[in-house]
């Protein structure tokens, strides 16, 4: 015979809510709507990490929180701080013990996070260090937020943009993503402007599709690395699944439908795809198309042996492209110091 579980077995995770399902919790213990606002407050603007800081809610509520809900709150296990640049890279624990990494970077228009959106990746990548032990699992809405708040508590200053460009496939989570991007984008939270958030696909067209029909104001970034098929096909798994044409048509119908222009992100790995004949074929792909390409000299990790385009080729690449009228920025790497640089964020352990 089946048990039944009762509510200590299945704690709400509370975080993770929006106002109106935290709304609708907090009626179902039997509490005025009033207290969700003040919640909601104290989790998404506060940032505190107990229910006890929650000082204007009383005794009697408190309890009947602890007793039913979980409050997401990562532990800061380590920061690395570049000695380059004004980039940290935080390592987080999570309440199961896993790991997961995230980087603050500052800018002249403000602070901004790159956050993870998995622990760990299956999507397989070659030149990729967070996909090397495979996928943990998702991380929930409320784990992808607190990367944030912890984050801004910890340099005292207001967090303005957002990259979802850590550790995992932010479309590989897709209803925790979409939750997560409601809940940072929330006039009554942190208020981040979706145009201040990148989201960034290895290009799992379907969900490009649904993400798509959102009609989101944020950035989609997709991660194309090659100009083939075929090259496409030895750099990243996901081609497999996913042919290069039908990934572009999905980026057409992106713009089409959000009137958001697509950035492209292309590794230049040397002499695997960083030729003239690349970036002509390349240009010819994406041609017609509302974009710009983001180029980023590969970061060289330990258990691959690519090595980075020499500056020349990049140059060269990125001028072939603008002569054929195609909008192209060398991505300025922060962080490299530190391993927290794109494609260097991992799996770790604290021994
Ligand atoms: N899974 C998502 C987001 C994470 S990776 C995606 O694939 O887009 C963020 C970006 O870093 C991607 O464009 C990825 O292809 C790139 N990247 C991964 N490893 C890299 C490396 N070693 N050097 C440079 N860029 C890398």
């Amino acid at each position: 015979m089946g048990q039944a579980l009762s509510i200590h077995d299945i704690k709400q995770d509370i975080k993770s809510l929006n106002q109106e399902e935290l709304t609708e919790f907090v009626l179902s213990l039997g509490e005025k709507p009033f207290r969700a606002k003040q919640i909601y407050q104290w989790m998404h603007v506060r940032h505190v990490s107990s229910f006890d800081e929650m000082t204007n809610i009383s005794n009697v509520c408190k309890e009947k929180l602890k007793d039913s809900c979980s409050l997401t709150v990562l532990q800061q296990a380590m920061v690395q701080r570049s000695q380059l640049d004004e980039t940290a890279k935080y390592l987080f624990k999570l309440s199961d013990d896993n790991m997961i990494e995230s980087v603050r970077m500052k800018y002249r228009h403000g602070n901004s996070v790159c956050i993870s959106s998995q622990a760990g990746c299956r999507m397989g990548c070659r030149f990729c260090a967070s996909t090397l032990d495979g996928l943990v699992r998702n991380l929930t809405p409320a784990e992808m937020l607190e990367q944030i708040y912890r984050i801004q508590e910890d340099i005292g200053e207001r967090v303005s943009h957002v990259v979802v460009m850590g550790t995992g496939e932010p479309l590989d989570n897709y209803d925790h993503l979409l939750k997560f991007l409601q809940l940072i984008s929330d006039e009554n939270g942190l208020n981040i402007s979706q145009r201040n958030i990148t989201v960034s696909t290895c290009g799992i067209v379907p969900n490009m599709r649904r993400l798509a029909e959102e009609r989101l104001q944020i950035t989609l970034a997709v991660s194309l690395h090659a100009s083939s098929q075929e090259k496409r096909l030895k750099l990243m798994p996901v081609a497999k699944r996913y042919d290069i044409h039908e990934l572009i048509e999905a980026c057409r119908e992106y713009f089409d439908k959000t009137g958001r222009r697509i950035t492209f992100e292309y590794s230049l790995l040397g002499g695997v795809n960083d030729k003239t004949e690349d970036a002509v074929q390349l240009a010819a792909l994406i041609k017609g198309l509302n974009c710009h390409v983001n180029l980023i000299p590969v970061n060289p990790i330990e258990e691959r042996d690519y090595v980075q385009s020499n500056p020349q080729a990049v140059m060269n690449f990125k001028a072939k492209l603008e002569g054929c009228g195609i909008t192209a920025t060398i991505r300025r790497e922060m962080g490299r110091d530190i391993d927290g640089a794109c494609g260097q964020l991992r799996r770790r352990q604290i021994l």
